[in-house]
This record gives structure tokens, sequence and C-alpha cells, in this order.
């Protein structure tokens, strides 16, 4: 084993911690990346075995108030034909997941505020009591702390909001004035407060990204102890302020998630789409590197291309059931296997048996 290596994995027995110095070191160089996505693999195994937990993504409107530097669907492009699903089209996703064998159902989409509380309330509860076996997340941006209560109590169980960066100075780059990364913080520790499963994350090799940002959203992360990680290779969108940036690097995000798999070994951490979409491979790749979830788009397929963050969006052609097929194989092919299982956080059970 190569020194670096022998290092993380004794500080990590030692204080469950890696210093700045090492995390510097392990993500600035691809020479070790084999030896860390191995050690990254026996703590995901150690955690969760082989499962690989599926989460069924809606996409239930690409209106949005705000206008993210990087985000296709910002608000001011005026080049995104907008839509959103009705109650009937976000039913009928969850009818066809549930017989597909998904047992959590990812609302997400912009800030609309025409999914107001009394409609996403209504939309809540009534998942909630048709599918009382499946955990219903929400990824609906910033909202009022008073719309996170009354969603948790209409049956939300989780919900994802992306910290993007814990650095002030890069967040201001990343996003215009009036949106504040104190707020986003404020937004992901009142969610814990009330009792949802919480999952942050950010893009590997955003716009003016350094390590030492990335050093930092791993700091932020051990103080938040999300349920939940996301990351995924920033994508360029050629509508965005962004476009002459380049796409983030796989291997960076890969090293990232084994590190993340190694700091938090009992996260749920997505193969993401956009690192399925950056390579071929990206999401295979990811489960290798220390990921355990895979969240494929229930959404329906003639509003999939319109939810384009960043572009040549994997996906966006088949029906859930096709798309449910190809990634029961494309897990298997690296040795794990799909679970029809709510698939909590392992803390939650250990807080649960309490
Ligand atoms: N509005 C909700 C929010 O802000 O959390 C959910 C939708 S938002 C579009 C979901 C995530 O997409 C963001 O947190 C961001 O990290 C990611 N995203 C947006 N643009 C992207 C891009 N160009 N490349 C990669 N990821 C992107």
């Amino acid at each position: 084993m190569s020194l670096l290596i022998e290092n993380l994995a004794d500080e990590l027995a030692q204080n469950g911690d890696l210093s700045d110095g090492d995390l510097k070191a392990a993500l600035e160089t691809n020479r070790y990346d084999l030896e860390l996505f191995k050690l990254a693999d026996s703590a995901r195994r150690e955690n969760y075995g082989t499962n690989v937990y599926i989460r069924g993504l809606i996409e239930l409107s690409n209106y949005c108030k705000n206008n993210c530097y990087y985000c296709g669907i910002r608000r001011d492009n005026p080049n995104v034909e907008r839509y959103r699903l009705t109650e009937e089209q976000i039913f009928s996703c969850c009818e066809t997941g549930y017989k597909l064998g998904f047992r959590t159902f990812v609302l997400q989409g912009g800030e609309d505020a025409y999914f107001n509380d009394d409609r996403m309330c209504n939309i809540v509860s009534t998942i909630r009591r048709r599918y009382a076996d499946c955990a219903i997340t929400l990824s609906l941006g910033e909202r009022p702390f008073e719309s996170y209560r009354k969603l948790f109590a209409a049956g939300a169980n989780r919900y994802l909001l992306r910290h993007e960066t814990a650095n002030e100075e890069h967040y201001a780059k990343l996003h215009p004035a009036g949106m504040s990364l104190q707020n986003r913080k404020e937004c992901l520790r009142e969610l814990k407060r009330i009792g949802y499963q919480v999952g942050s994350g950010f893009m590997v090799g955003s716009p003016y990204q350094t390590t030492e940002h990335l050093i930092e959203d791993l700091r932020f992360l051990q103080e938040l102890q999300p349920a939940m990680i996301g990351i995924g290779p920033y994508l360029t969108h050629r509508d965005t302020p962004f476009r002459h940036f380049p796409n983030g690097n796989v291997q960076l995000c890969l090293r990232m998630i084994s590190i993340l798999r190694l700091m938090f070994p009992y996260a749920l951490i997505p193969a993401t789409t956009a690192l399925g979409t950056a390579d071929p491979q990206g999401r295979e790749l990811g489960l290798l590197a220390g990921a355990n979830v895979v969240m494929p788009n229930l959404s329906p397929v003639g509003v999939r291309k319109l939810y384009e963050l960043y572009e040549n969006k994997i996906c966006t052609g088949e029906e859930a059931a096709e798309c449910r097929f190809c990634l029961h194989n494309r897990v298997a092919s690296v040795g794990y296997q799909i679970v029809t299982d709510v698939g909590h956080v392992r803390t939650f059970y250990e807080q649960n048996a309490k």
C-alpha cells in the first residue's frame, strides 16, 4: 500500500478524520486512485454490503425564480420551454415507480411559486396515503421554515438541498447577489431540526473552485452530518454565464466520492446522473469508488429533455421501465445489486431501535 493511503487508513482508524494536508494530497493526484477506491469500497461493504438503493426522481417543474450562473433552467434563460407536471402526472409517475420496485420518490424542481404549501402538502399527503411504505424526498430549494414544517407534517421524510460550496466568496461567484450561503446553511440546519433526513452536496469542478474550497465543503459536511451527500461534476450549459468554463473532472469527482465514503461511512451517496453524463461508465465507476445510490428518472419522457440543468443529460429518451432494467444491468456489471427497499440511512435504524 502507498504511504498516502496507509496514512489515510491510519488517521481514520485513530480519529475517524483526515487532516487538511492529507486531504489535499489525496485530492490533487490521481496516482493512488485505485487504492483509494478499494479502501472506500471496503468501508461501503462494511456499512451497506453490496446493496444499491434506488430513488425515483420526478422532476416537477423547470420554472425557477433563481438565476444561478451555472444552471440551465435559471430564470433568465429565455430558451427554456417551461413546464409543470400536473398532480395526476406526478401520481402516475409514483404508480409506475412503485410497480418497478421504487420505495423512495424524489420530488425535485426549480423554485416555482406555483408549488406553494397548499399544493405541495396535498401532493405529499396523497403520496403518503397511497404508499405508506415509501420515503418521500423533496428537493425544492430554499423555502420558509414554516413551509418545511408543513411538508414534514404532510408526510415528507427527506430533503435534498446542496450547499453548492461552503466558501462565502466562492458562493458569491456562483450565485447572483440576493442568494446567500448563510441562508442555505440555515435551511439545512432547520430541516435537520424538524426531523428530515437531510442531503447536501456540491458540484465538483465548478468555476473558480480550488482544493481548499473542497476541503471546506468536507468540513461543513462534518458539522452538518447529513444522511445523504450528493456530488457530481459541474457540466456546462450553453445558455448560462458560465458557458465558457470546462466541465468538472470525472476522476476528481470519483476521488471525492471515495473520500466522502471514508469520512462519512454511514452516508447514502448517489452515483449521479451528472457523473453518468460526463462519462458513459460514470455511474458504475461512482459505485466502485464508494457510492451506494442511483437515482433513475421517473418523469414523463415528454418533459425530460426540458429539465436540462446541463447539456447532453443522459436517460432523457427511455421509459421508466427501460431505465430501471438498464440500471439493474449496469449495477450488476460491477458486482453490486439494486434492492427494493426504502433505504433509510443506517443511523436512522439505529436511532429508532433505541
Ligand atoms: N431547486 C432545487 C435546489 O436548488 O436545490 C433543486 C433543483 S437544482 C437544479 C438541483 C441541483 O442541480 C443543484 O443543487 C446543482 O448542484 C445541480 N446543477 C445545476 N446546474 C448544474 C450544472 N450545470 N452541472 C451540474 N450540476 C448542476
